[in-house]
């Protein structure tokens, strides 16, 4: 599947890293991600315009690595995973992610769902953000620089809404921005984090505890 990015900023960046995302993608496959649309999305976003140039070389390992401001970009594994979960959802109109950080994700959910809705408490990594996207053509994503604790009642009902920074406990006040058929995708915990998913069904909410997670914390107000 073809991504919706800016080609001309894309042939500036190096596209000597398409081998590499390849075999990026072939680690991914091994890790049991099997959503054929995530796999083809994320062999096409470079990752590494989104860390920093001194950690460019590492981009495409396995690994979370450090984006400034104390915050971290998710390791591809699990972005993969989240978005896998995401795009599991019964329609894909709306998602929104709570912590954009760098926007790698928030690249990743663009191709996925026809509207993104993206926030992030810090302000520095919000700006960054949104420079990053409009240079890459990212036309679908709208940024908030807000505390999204509560989630966005603006674009709600979301199809999915995918948390990556992780709450002592479940975060209920985004329950009722689901649509019937959506979900919600977070981590949970603080030393010991696990990955769950809420689902909206006909029958109510149906909850599914599903891996060990690492995730910074999610945090109150904004910075
Ligand atoms: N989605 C990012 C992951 C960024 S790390 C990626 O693609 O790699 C998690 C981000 O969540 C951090 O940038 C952090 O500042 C942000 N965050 C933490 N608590 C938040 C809150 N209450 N509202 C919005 N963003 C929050």
């Amino acid at each position: 599947m073809a991504i919706r990015l800016n080609q001309n900023a894309l042939d500036g960046i190096g596209m000597t890293s398409a081998r590499t995302r390849a075999r990026l993608v072939e680690r991914l496959r091994a890790q049991g991600i099997k959503d054929e649309t995530v796999l083809s999305v994320m062999s096409q976003i470079p990752r590494h315009v989104f860390v920093d140039q001194a950690l460019a070389h590492k981009a495409y390992d396995d690994t979370s690595l450090p984006i400034g401001l104390g915050q971290t970009i998710s390791q591809p594994y699990i972005v993969a995973r989240m978005s896998e979960l995401a795009h599991a959802a019964v329609r894909h109109e709306r998602v929104l992610e709570i912590g954009t950080g760098c926007g790698y994700q928030t690249t990743v959910l663009a191709q996925l769902f026809k509207t993104v809705y993206s926030v992030e408490r810090i302000g520095g990594l919000y700006k960054m953000a949104r420079e990053r996207l409009t240079a890459l053509g990212v036309h679908n994503a709208r940024l908030r620089y807000m505390d999204g604790s509560h989630g966005l009642p603006e674009g709600a009902p979301y199809d999915a809404i995918v948390i990556t920074a992780a709450a002592p406990i479940t975060p209920q006040d985004m329950l009722p921005q689901l649509a019937l058929g959506g979900r919600l995708i977070f981590p949970v915990g603080q030393e010991d984090q696990e990955l769950r998913m809420i689902e909206a069904t006909l029958d109510g909410l149906v909850e599914t505890r599903l891996e060990k997670v690492k995730f910074v914390p999610l945090l109150p107000g904004v910075s």
